[in-house]
């Protein structure tokens, strides 16, 4: 739909002030949902239709794919259709095109793979060895971490071992340095880098800085709170030559302090940029007064802010729900019922609903009582489809296609499916590769003159190379559907999984399956039909960009991956110390107060109905922990609260002693009657009882045995395997309940 002239006239006076703004650096600080992403996607578009500016000269960079994708299409409406051209992207995605364009000036080649968090630990792991660092000295997601913000930093290997630091320190920077050595070897770049090598690339060809900061004539930036210094560094870099820099955020809700974000780039915006014009918007569109009311409670106590309050012209709105609960399955019900009432007697639909939750571990419990219900949902992150064993040995195998010099990739998936390539052979195969200083593919084609390596390894090896000759050739010709579908034949991965015959293999077969769509479906969408095309995709793909607005069902996410989203019905299970604010920040001021910054995300996602929940105990590693209420319930004013306190026991436990019903401010100093959970559990677990088991699915108790936290039942599982297991450690379900 091609709109009118005066397109911005659907905006309040500030916001089109901020649209129509002409040269020069613009802020944007704004509370949330006060349409700062609105704004910025109106700008594109009148840049485009309005100061005719050509689109390809326009860069915005957002914080997700998804949100690329809907201001695209956002753009797109509002110009009528000649937005193509513009640079809308994240970051990782924007850095990935320059340096595949630009891999001359670099040592990478256009080919080189995108290392994920597994292929990164798996370098660390051996860099580690290496460098002499013993695994049992730190842990290598610890190496890893200070790896990845020293490259925040912009540092090299070198300028971290120069800044000096302790023993861990000492030990992480020979391991960064190895490190920076395989992933050369592999032709390969992780996330980190890809913002780093841009700006360093850009840093040292000055001409070639110029060719794209003088094309970029606008640079706009989307939740610019959570930059870091390396994309800070960038956005300056690109937006350096024509000045025109326009950043909109929020203060309150930078939530990715530890992953490297840095809140002073947007706090020192002004101080960068003296000539700036700073806008601030605060009229809320999204949320009820009582949601924002309380939001606000929560997030003034924070010391570190600019304070701002925000109002709307919405109705007051309900009170915001807290649900005090028994236990996690307890919750987990509750959240079912919620939904369930809402849709059948208030006409809502699945869609409405989304549960934020703080870590990924608490969507298990939910989803299986969601499921119970028959209420469909989605579930945004968790197990990464494509962080999965076997789409990652799938991936591995197109890696190794794309780029030959990915021994890390080729080393997976030597011996699987498996062909008689083991570890030792594996290993001098790796050796010999090194001594003659060729890829590790190039040794497999000659493994027959390899010493030492017996035959049958040798044969396989050899095979494995000629077949990926054969592929690579395919790859050039072929779409890349086409070429998964030669591969998994080929490979015989397909043929493996399926001989298998556990219910787990016919899932993963399943997951093999749905690449093979993935890949159709990328084929058809985007035209593109390249393998390298397809691996770009895979490898930007974020957690949340998995989640497809599905017809009709209840969203399931992270509060980190809910930045920007809004959804009628909010439910935020967990509230307890521990888990929101996490123990993790327990002891550092800053990170509770992100911890609260990340609370408020999650309370202003919600429009109409925010529904909070906290349980008296939780089951962690089989152990049940009694919890106390989250110490930022106490900080709502309890006139905004509406909590409620009794549930009808479910079949999962007894009735918990006596508890007042009624409306009553949650106090975390209650102190709670305590109860067995193992004995009611138990109860259900006798012979005959249906059990799911995460790893090996669904089975049958055959026998009880022991008492308390010792009991242990004997399994049989659908595969005809029986299992003892005890039942603190061994996190069985009751099944069909
Ligand atoms: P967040 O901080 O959560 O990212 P935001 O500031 O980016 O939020 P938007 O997502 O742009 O806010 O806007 C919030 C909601 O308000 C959206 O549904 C948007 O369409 C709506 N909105 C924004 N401005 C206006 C306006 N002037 N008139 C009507 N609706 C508006
Ligand atoms: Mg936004």
């Amino acid at each position: 739909m091609r709109l009118g002239a005066d397109f911005v006239s659907d905006l309040n006076p500030v916001q089109q002030a901020a649209v129509r703004h002409g040269d020069g650096p613009l802020l944007v600080l704004a509370g949330a949902g006060s349409g700062k992403t609105r704004v910025l996607t109106y700008r594109v578009a009148y840049l485009i239709r309005e100061r005719h500016v050509s689109p390809r000269r326009i860069l915005a960079v957002t914080f997700t794919n998804k949100a690329a994708g809907e201001m695209k299409k956002r753009v797109a409406a509002l110009v009528g259709g000649d937005a193509g051209q513009a640079w809308i992207g994240t970051f990782h995605s924007m850095c990935a095109r320059i340096l595949r364009r630009e891999a001359r000036w670099g040592w990478w080649t256009s080919a080189f793979s995108i290392f994920d968090d597994s292929d990164q630990t798996d370098l660390v792991k051996k860099s580690m060895e290496k460098a002499g660092v013993a695994a049992s000295a730190f842990s290598a997601r610890a190496v890893l971490g200070a790896i990845s913000r020293a490259k925040d930093r912009l540092l090299t290997a070198e300028m971290y071992a120069a800044e000096g630091g302790g023993y861990f320190e000492e030990c992480v920077a020979k391991v960064y340095a190895e490190y920076e050595k395989g992933l050369r070897v592999n032709n390969a770049l992780d996330f980190d880098d890809l913002i780093k090598e841009t700006v360093q690339v850009f840093r040292a060809n000055p001409p070639l800085l110029e060719a794209y900061a003088g094309r970029f004539l606008h640079v706009l930036v989307d939740e610019y709170q959570d930059t870091s210094h390396a994309q800070y560094a960038l956005v300056n870099l690109l937006s350096g030559r024509h000045r025109n820099i326009c950043v909109v955020g929020d203060d309150d809700q930078s939530i990715y302090g530890w992953r490297g974000a840095d809140i002073t780039n947007i706090l020192d915006f002004e101080h960068d940029h003296p000539d700036a014009t700073v806008l601030t918007l605060d009229q809320n569109y999204r949320s009820t007064k009582r949601i924002l009311d309380a939001a606000h409670d929560v997030v003034s106590r924070n010391a570190r802010r600019k304070e701002k309050k925000l109002w709307t012209e919405r109705e007051e709105g309900s009170s915001v729900a807290l649900s005090r609960v028994v236990n996690e399955y307890d919750e987990a019900d509750a959240i079912r019922d919620a939904v369930l009432a809402r849709v059948t007697r208030e006409g809502r639909n699945y869609h409405d609903f989304a549960v934020l939750y703080r870590t990924h571990a608490q969507s298990r419990v939910i989803e299986d009582s969601l499921r119970r219900g028959g209420i469909p949902y989605d579930i945004v992150g968790g197990v990464r489809f494509y962080e999965r064993a076997e789409v990652k040995d799938v991936l591995a195998y197109l890696r190794v296609i794309a780029n030959p010099a990915d021994a890390v990739s080729l080393e997976r998936i030597l011996n699987v499916p498996p062909r008689k390539i083991g570890d030792k052979s594996a290993a001098r195969l790796a050796e010999a590769a090194a001594a003659r200083g060729v890829p590790l593919l190039d040794a497999l084609g000659v493994a027959d003159e390899i010493e030492g390596l017996p035959a049958a390894a040798a044969d396989s090896a050899r095979k494995l190379a000629g077949m990926f000759d054969r592929l690579r050739k395919k790859s050039e010709a072929a779409p890349v559907d086409e070429l998964l579908k030669d591969l998994l034949e080929e490979t015989g991965y397909s043929a493996w999984l399926d001989g298998q015959k556990t219910e787990g293999s016919a899932q993963r077969l399943a997951n093999v399956e749905e690449l093979v769509s993935a890949a159709t479906e990328f084929v058809d969408a985007s035209g593109e039909e390249s393998l390298g095309a397809f691996l770009e995709q895979v490898s930007l793909v974020a957690n949340i960009d998995r989640w497809e607005d599905r017809a009709n069902a209840v969203s399931l996410m992270t509060l980190h991956n809910a930045k920007g989203l809004e959804f009628t019905v909010v439910v935020i299970p967990g509230l307890e110390d521990g888990l929101l604010p996490h123990e993790s920040a327990f002891a550092d001021d800053d990170e509770l107060e992100e911890e609260r910054r990340l609370f408020y995300v999650g309370m202003t996602r919600a429009q109409d109905e925010l529904c909070l929940l906290c349980a008296d105990t939780r089951r962690r590693s089989g152990l049940t922990e009694m919890r106390v209420p989250s110490r930022f319930l106490d900080e709502i004013d309890a006139s905004h609260l509406s909590v409620e306190e009794t549930r009808a026991p479910t079949s999962w436990e007894r009735a918990p002693s006596a508890r007042t019903p009624g409306r009553r401010r949650a106090r975390r100093t209650d102190v709670f009657p305590d109860y067995e959970d193992y004995s009611q559990e138990q109860q259900e677990l006798s012979p005959g009882a249906r059990v799911r088991h995460p790893s090996w699915g669904e089975g049958e108790v055959l026998e009880v045995s022991g008492v308390g936290e010792d009991t242990i039942v004997r399994v049989r599982f659908g595969d005809g395997t029986e299992k003892r297991i005890m039942v603190r450690y061994g996190k069985l379900t009751l099944s069909g309940s």
